[in-house]
């Protein structure tokens, strides 16, 4: 059996103690174990902060966007023995095995882009210098610097390879050396990656380093310049975020949690048009991908009470038709869930919400006489205003139809009871509709999706996170904020004002022009 190592302090070791096992989902065959006591987390802290940052540092934004872009394609040679290792470890279908995979390399490939043109000097200016004193002669600017600590990224299970991704993409090219933790029951797919980052020699000793199994007394040895990212269920952001040593030092952290993301049909879309076909082409393929283990899918699914017929039907035909089966399986759409823990949960979850619902396609038995497959389970709430539609996530292909007015302020309401999500959706050729929903919405979201009829065919899915526009929400979603372009190097760098002499502060730190090395 594969015994799965971290790569810290500039030396693959494994730890010892009791040996989490992880299993490939659709068999429950056990395929490798990782053991992480005795390993020494505070040294691969220091590690990174004295070998690591120095060097990546003392590179330029470009030189770093080009490591980014030598990554992509390194990991990318070895795509198909990833996709292969993906159907394994996670139950994913080749589809969702490709999603994460180039979701992964496609991230790294757009910061190498955005980074090539930064230029050679070691900061960042951010926006425009201004006049402080009586005359221009006092002059203020702002500059973004990396900071000489270490990032800490804590990901979830569900992407192993797109999250670490996108996480180093923003950390790397910042200039802030990484430790990445996987969620263990995929680490065997991270740790298949960490070995190409390592094998490439694409980055200085110390840039990276990646850490199998436990976080361990990790957060103990982090100070004021690091930074911890984190992504996952909000019952571990809380003690993340409540963790005495993080308090103590106001260690930069960023949550990336759970989300009833929501999808809302306007009452203007006829069930005959290409936008409702839209509609339920991307609830499906939410509901269904990476099977429903998705932190942007579709939960809350809000229809004017005259279509909610319509709508169930209509699903409901869809998600019947999706095959399942072994994940490897070239027609096989819904994969398995990825652990039994997770197989227990949404079993539970699909209980509690048929308390208040009916279930018209789906339920919680599962798939099959071995592993954690369940069928995609849709409910129609008896009342949409019940809390369990709000407040639980059932992290599967597991979504509610809740029926409502029509009217625009009543969308608003329902939408905000899920307390911040990642994402929700918008369909309507209604402008005015739109505008009032998107504006009462925008609050509570990190992103906003708008399908309407002029953009059908040319718009990516709401599920799909892209590397240029924000990713995160507030309030449940966990109050982060990750990518939008280079936005998402900011929780890696240190924001400073800095004021003084106008021919100094302005030509040494303000945005560079033609004349600024004169
Ligand atoms: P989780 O149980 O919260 O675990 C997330 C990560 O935290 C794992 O690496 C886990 O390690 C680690 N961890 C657990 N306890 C810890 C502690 N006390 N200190 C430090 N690290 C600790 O979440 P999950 O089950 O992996 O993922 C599912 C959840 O993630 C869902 O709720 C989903 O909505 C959310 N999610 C959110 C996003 C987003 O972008 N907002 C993206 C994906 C998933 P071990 O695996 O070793 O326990």
């Amino acid at each position: 059996m594969i015994k799965l190592e971290s790569y810290l302090s500039g030396t693959w070791q494994t730890g010892q103690g009791d040996p989490q096992v992880l299993v490939d989902p659709a068999t429950e065959m056990p395929l490798a174990e990782c053991a992480s006591d005795g390993i020494d987390r505070g040294a691969a802290v220091a590690y990174a902060r004295e070998v690591g940052g120095p060097a990546l540092r003392a590179m330029t934004f470009a030189e770093r966007a080009a490591a980014l872009k030598a990554l992509s394609g390194a990991i990318h040679e070895h795509r198909e023995a990833l996709i292969e290792l993906s159907i394994q470890n996670a139950g994913s279908t080749r589809g969702d095995a490709k999603f994460d995979l180039d979701g992964a390399t496609g991230t790294l490939a757009a910061y190498a882009s955005f980074g090539k043109r930064l230029g050679d000097r070691p900061f960042l200016t951010d926006g425009e210098g201004q006049q402080l004193g009586r005359t221009p002669r006092f002059w203020g600017e702002h500059v973004l610097v990396p900071r000489p600590g270490v990032a800490v990224h804590i990901n979830a299970f569900n992407f192993p390879g797109w999250g670490m991704a996108e996480k180093m993409a923003c950390s790397l090219l910042a200039g802030m050396p990484v430790i990445e933790k996987p969620g263990t029951p995929t680490a065997l797919i991270a740790y298949r990656i960490a070995q190409i980052v390592v094998e490439s020699g694409v980055l200085p000793e110390g840039a990276f380093q990646f850490l199998a199994g436990s976080a361990g007394d990790l957060l103990d040895h982090l100070g004021p310049m690091d930074v911890v990212a984190f992504t996952g269920g909000s019952k571990t952001a809380a003690l993340i975020r409540g963790h005495e040593n993080l308090v103590r030092h106001n260690v930069r952290v960023n949550i990336e949690a759970d989300s009833l993301n929501s999808s809302v049909l306007g009452p203007d879309v006829d069930t005959d048009s290409e936008l409702y076909g839209e509609f339920l082409a991307n609830v499906m393929l939410d509901m269904t991908q990476k099977a429903g283990q998705k932190c942007t899918a579709v939960r809350r699914i809000l229809v004017p009470k005259d279509m909610v017929e319509s709508v169930v039907a209509d699903l409901t035909a869809d998600l019947e038709r999706q095959k399942q089966g072994s994940p490897g399986d070239k027609d096989t759409r819904v994969g398995t869930l990825t652990s039994s823990g997770q197989l227990r949960d949404v079993r539970a979850g699909i209980e509690s919400l048929a308390e208040n619902g009916h279930v018209r396609c789906g339920g919680a038995d599962s798939v099959g006489d071995a592993g954690y497959g369940i069928r995609p389970t849709l409910i129609e709430a008896i009342d949409a205003d019940a809390d369990t539609f709000h407040e639980l996530e059932v992290f599967g292909p597991v979504a509610s139809v809740l029926p409502y007015t029509g009217e625009a302020s009543e969308a608003v309401r329902l939408v905000n009871r899920g307390g911040g999500g990642l994402v929700a959706a918008v369909y309507s050729d209604d402008a005015d509709w739109t505008t009032e929903v998107t504006l009462g919405i925008a609050p509570w979201h990190g992103r906003v999706w708008i399908g309407s009829s002029r953009v059908k065919g040319q718009s990516t899915p709401p599920g799909l996170v892209l590397p240029q526009s924000v990713h995160g929400g507030p309030g449940r979603a966990g109050g982060g904020e990750e990518l939008g372009a280079l936005r998402g190097l900011s929780l890696y760098m240190q924001r400073t004002a800095v004021q003084g002499f106008q021919g100094l502060v302005q030509k040494r730190f303000g945005a560079p022009t033609a004349d600024s090395e004169d």
